[in-house]
């Protein structure tokens, strides 16, 4: 296994400042070890495990609690995992070989918590337990490390929780929060001033080509495509790179520019987007439901015929109508991250079509459409391709603000089509 930090695309800022924190992070375990050799009463104050040490001390690179920014798809919570295993590195270093390194990397460390918001936000109940959890010491004697994927989908009561651990944190936790920016939307300003910023940046077209040859193996050309068409998202490079139906999903969408030519087709089409969506959201949690469903019916007794089953079963219903609830939330997030790709491989075109209109010396989005962009671009001039480039951003918005998806999608469909 290569060291954790070399799927970090094109942040060799961001790797710099983590691999001097975990060294920083090393030093301080080493401090509180040698402190703990020192007969008790000599040492001035704090107990031997008082963690992150103040400036001038060896921890001054390591604080305990950070966030991680960027777009989608620059890595954020790759870049929180490498440097959890960095913290649980026996080396401090993130080699990548050592027992903590592959745990964290596995997903497996006993002091290494993943959040993954399944729904449109992760409530406060979920985010007490989390914190009571975080608080113990850690098992493997480094760090507890909780990391809180799309922290910007925290409810407020949740950011409170999760504010009151970071403001008087326990020694030995390290919180990492990954979201799309520090603006107030997305991390309450108490919680982003309380944390160490690592700014992630979208990784060049050229940088995820790479990646993919190196470390998927993806014939060079191909990887070109997908890096240019995934506008510097690595996950969905990958994907696009390696599964057909992601493909023909993206060509689909490619395919509406010039399918709208009267007012019924603008409908048509605003139908054939929702409904993709929908489908490929299907596809992606079909799997997990009916796993979860079977492994509660399984823990709930169902189908017994003794005494007690009729009971049990009363008394799991409310378990059952808490699953579904769960997974209707996770189905809703499914769907709009889909429509939402969508949408972003939709902008790409009318961006290409800007910027021919242009003249801009760039690179098109997707090299594949680039000959009905140029053509597009000649019909409707700058400012006609960046009329409809708005129209696109205008539903992202729209949906984000929770705008019924079909009828934003309509609403752009009909702008696009009047141009
Ligand atoms: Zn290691």
């Amino acid at each position: 296994m290569p060291e954790v930090f070399a799927d970090l695309v094109g942040q060799d800022e961001a790797v710099g400042t983590l691999r001097r924190a975990a060294a920083a992070a090393a030093a301080v375990l080493r401090h509180s070890a040698e402190r703990t050799l020192v007969p008790a009463g000599t040492v001035d104050g704090g107990t031997p495990a008082d963690g992150v040490a103040p400036a001038a001390d060896p921890g001054a690179g390591m604080t305990h609690a950070w966030i991680f920014t960027g777009p989608p798809g620059s890595g954020r919570s790759v870049a929180a995992r490498a440097f959890a295993a960095a913290l649980q590195c026996a080396y401090g270093t993130g080699c990548g070989e050592c027992p903590g390194c592959h745990t964290t990397m596995a997903g497996t460390h006993a002091d290494v918590r993943l959040v993954v918001p399944e729904g449109l936000s992760i409530g406060v109940g979920e985010m007490r337990a989390l914190v009571l959890r975080a608080a113990s010491t850690p098992s493997g004697g480094r760090w507890q490390v909780v990391i809180i994927e799309d922290a910007d989908r925290l409810t407020e009561a949740a950011g409170n929780a999760l504010l009151k651990a970071i403001e008087e944190p326990p020694p030995r936790t390290v919180f990492l929060l990954c979201a799309p920016s520090t603006h107030p939307d997305d991390v309450s300003v108490t919680i982003r001033s309380r944390c160490r910023v690592v700014p992630l940046r979208q990784p060049s077209p050229a940088a995820v080509a790479e990646v993919l040859v190196r470390r998927d193996g993806v014939a060079p050309d191909v990887a070109q495509w997908a890096a240019a068409a995934a506008q510097g998202h690595v996950g969905r490079a990958r994907r696009l790179a390696r599964d057909p139906e992601a493909r023909k999903r993206r060509d689909a969408v490619l395919a509406v520019p010039r399918r709208l030519t009267a007012v019924g087709a603008a409908f048509d089409a605003a139908s054939a987007l929702i409904e993709a969506a929908e489908a490929e959201a299907e596809a992606s949690v079909a799997e997990a439901d009916a796993a979860e469903r079977a492994a509660l019916e399984t823990a709930l007794g169902a189908g017994g015929t003794g005494r007690g089953a009729a009971g049990a079963i009363r008394g799991s219903a409310g378990q059952l109508k808490e699953l579904e609830k769960r997974q209707k939330s996770r189905a809703t997030r499914a769907q709009r991250d889909a429509l939402d790709r969508a949408l972003v491989d939709l902008a790409g075109f009318y961006r290409d079509a800007l910027t021919m209109a242009l003249r801009a010396p760039v690179v098109p989005v997707h090299t594949d459409t680039a000959e009905v962009a140029a053509a597009a671009a000649q019909k409707w001039d700058a400012e006609g391709a960046l009329r409809r480039l708005e129209a696109v951003l205008a539903c992202r918005t729209a949906i984000e603000a929770n705008v019924k998806p079909r009828i934003a999608v309509e609403a752009m469909m009909l702008a696009l089509w009047k141009g």
